[in-house]
């Protein structure tokens, strides 16, 4: 996995970090990762190291528990594989990867510099590692809503990271985006999408409701739906686009694209 985040500090610290003499911990697929989950080191400060020795020490773990660890001042620690079933969520320790950050939150609070981190980090998997779609808070895990873990909002921290994808991505990948007309039908509608490296990105609101499509925003895993179809949108500005192909498969439609009048030409029945 490509660990290089821009305008952030990544230390590879997989092979040096304390490790069980003979306990190993199982493998997955990147597949298999569904959700970030964050956690707070509980302690005022510390370091990988000093985890990962409690985690083999006293823990009798076969290695540290988180996949990485964000420091306060920014350093993120890449400490395992992705494909590392690390123990830190219990039952759905499989489908989770573990990233914490170094502090005490019910004394303290992540500084500036660790949040973005944070953020350039979920970021950057999230692009790596597609099918991982949740950004969730230890105590938002089954069975551990007693938990004070990270011990900060975690809706707090997902308004702050959607925001942050939203600059980034209008910095980004704007330059980049080439205006397309959207007909249905052979009517043209007076919305446009953009082209984005060879695909084109419809608004699903609009084509949804012209369609007679329903549409969903999960608020709590920041994910929309087309009649019950997950889609990979992009928020852009606030506004949520996809590739037209899924937007057509979703409202069981036709796309086709008229490379003369650069139009995304959607056909077939309309509910
Ligand atoms: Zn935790």
């Amino acid at each position: 996995m490509n660990m290089t985040i821009p305008g952030a500090v990544v230390k590879d610290v997989r092979a040096s970090l304390p490790r069980h003499k003979t306990l190993k911990y199982g493998r997955r697929k990147l597949t298999d990762i569904r959700s970030a989950a964050l956690h707070h080191s509980a302690t005022l400060s510390g370091s990988p190291e000093a985890f990962a020795r409690y985690h083999v020490g006293t823990n009798g773990w076969p290695g540290i528990a988180y996949h990485f660890v964000v420091q306060k001042d920014g350093t993120i620690y890449w400490c395992n594989d992705p494909e590392v079933i690390s123990y830190h969520v219990g039952n759905s320790n499989r489908h989770a990867l573990g990233i914490c950050l170094v502090g005490d939150f019910r004394k303290q609070k992540p500084t500036p510099s660790q949040i973005e981190a944070a953020n350039r980090l979920i970021q950057h998997l999230q692009v790596q590692i597609p099918t991982m779609k949740q950004v969730l808070g230890h105590y938002e895990y089954p069975g551990y809503a007693w938990k004070n873990c990270p011990a900060f909002l975690m809706g707090t921290f997902r308004t702050n990271y959607s925001q942050f994808l939203q600059k980034t991505l209008g910095k980004v990948d704007k330059p980049k985006q080439v205006p397309v007309a959207i007909s249905l039908n052979d009517s043209l509608l007076s919305v446009t999408g953009f082209l984005q490296e060879g695909i084109s990105m419809l608004p699903v609101r609009a084509v949804a409701n012209a369609a007679g499509g329903k549409v969903e925003w999960i608020a709590a895993t920041q994910d929309v739906r087309v009649n019950g179809k997950d889609l990979n949108e992009k928020i852009v500005e606030g506004s949520a686009y996809a590739p037209a192909r899924e937007m057509a498969a979703a409202l069981c439609l036709q796309a086709e694209w008229d490379g003369k009048t650069q139009t995304v030409k959607l056909r077939g029945c309309v509910t």
